[in-house]
């Protein structure tokens, strides 16, 4: 589905983030930034060695990366000029939780923002390995992208979701959100 928020175009699709054509995608990362399975593991297995060279780097100089930041590295071999790792919370009915969330999509916008990227491809983050409820985390997703616009303004935001139920609850709450202006 495709929808507008001032500028932006907001679209939400069933699909594979490595394969997305977008300036930027968001990783959802772990906080040893080490990879690992999900949609980390296939961003390092598609994007190649040199994804995970720029993080060892960043790794010797900051340690990991904390739950609700993020760093930024090249896209190795992907479509993808950029990839924004970002760690989410491991669910556990804190409320931490919704505010970690929230600040891994603010934080990764601002990255993009600020390194000029146009269209930044999004996962799900946290509701996977991590086990946050998506029906709890995608209207964190949505309000933190809509807030975090008004400050970093981009081209297009893609929700890329991983199967059909993620992206229906992503495409009736984007349906329903108010602050939106439909395609
Ligand atoms: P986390 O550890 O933050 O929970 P996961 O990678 O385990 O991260 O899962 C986050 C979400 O990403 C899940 O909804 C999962 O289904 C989805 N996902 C897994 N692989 C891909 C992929 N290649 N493209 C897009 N989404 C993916």
């Amino acid at each position: 589905m495709k929808a507008h928020y001032r500028g932006t175009l907001i679209t939400a699709l069933i699909g594979d983030i490595t394969l997305q054509d977008a300036d930027g995608l968001v990783n959802a990362a772990n906080s040893r930034l080490a990879g690992g399975g999900g949609v980390d593991g296939a961003i390092h297995a598609r994007g190649g060695p040199a994804i995970m060279r720029e993080l060892d780097i960043i790794r010797a100089r900051q340690g990991g990366c904390p739950a609700g930041q993020a760093v930024i590295t090249g896209g190795g071999k992907l479509a993808a000029r950029y990839v924004i790792h970002t760690v989410g919370p491991v669910y556990g009915g804190r409320p931490s939780d919704p505010e970690q969330l929230a600040a891994c999509y603010l934080i990764s916008l601002r990255l993009a923002h600020g390194h000029g990227l146009r269209t930044l491809a999004i996962p799900s983050i946290s509701t996977g390995a991590y086990r946050y409820p998506i029906e709890a985390a995608a209207p964190v997703a949505i309000a933190a992208v809509l807030d975090a616009l008004d400050t970093y303004p981009l081209a297009e935001v893609r929700f890329v979701l991983y199967s059909d139920r993620d992206y229906e609850i992503y495409r009736r709450l984007l349906a329903a959100e108010k602050r939106l202006k439909p395609q």
